[in-house]
């Protein structure tokens, strides 16, 4: 008989999953079309092309990190006005999430870690509108025992908090899985949770030099891999 071998710890009863390419593409999908939109106003300020000025942004985002405010950057560099950072904010804020889809395993491994009986919950940062948009696009309404939506930029902490204390969870008791080391792994390490690193996107590709080799995460780089896997 193979033997079956699960990356999670028997005591984990529950799991955190964060949404924006974790459980799906955002880098790949909703944030370079964003980059996009952005581009043609760019273009028509700075006298380029749109591919020009696409590039223009992934290299300052690559300067300046994920959270940079390319914007402004773009702003200062070719001395634009207040005006342009607005009409790039407002032109991102109407982008259509509609077209945003999980990865292929996603909802199936959801699917089974649940009926493995494990707690489900989904924590995301950001626009509480756009984010409960995306969830509903991603079919994901109903995946959970929870959703939470968290405005504020250090919010996880007091989301995670709240949910041990209201299922009444031991902190290793709960899997934290997500693709911010400086985020939700960072907090679910801080609290004693286990963590599991979904290796994607552009915030694990900007802090990915910053993982010590002792570091305790389980790595994933979908979310089957949290299964139990067939091993001779
Ligand atoms: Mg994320």
């Amino acid at each position: 008989m193979p033997k079956l071998i699960s990356p999670i710890s028997a005591r984990v009863q529950a799991i955190i999953f964060d949404l924006d390419d974790t459980l799906y593409d955002c880098s790949g999908t909703l944030v370079l079309k964003s980059k996009k939109i952005a581009a043609k106003i760019i273009s028509q300020e700075i006298k380029c092309s749109e591919a020009d000025a696409l590039k223009l942004q992934l290299e300052l985002e690559n300067r300046f990190g994920p959270k940079g405010d390319i914007a402004r950057e773009i702003a200062n560099l070719y001395d634009l006005s207040e005006e342009f950072c607005k009409e790039i904010a407002n032109a991102i804020n109407t982008l259509d999430v509609e077209s945003a889809i999980l990865f292929p395993d996603t909802m199936a491994a959801i699917n089974q870690l649940k009926k493995i009986g494990y707690k489900l919950f989904l924590v995301t940062f950001g626009n509480k509108e756009m984010q409960k948009k995306k969830i509903k696009a991603l079919g994901l309404e109903s995946a959970f025992d929870e959703i939470i939506v968290t405005e504020n930029p250090q919010g996880k902490e007091k989301c995670f908090k709240d949910i041990l204390m209201k299922y009444g969870l031991e902190s290793d008791q709960v899997l934290c899985v997500g693709d911010k080391i400086k985020d939700e792994i960072a907090v679910g390490n801080r609290l004693g949770m286990p963590t599991a690193l979904m290796k994607h996107g552009r915030h694990y590709h900007f802090h990915k030099s910053e993982i010590s080799d002792d570091s305790a995460y389980i790595h994933i780089t979908k979310i089957s891999d949290l299964l139990e896997d067939d091993k001779d």
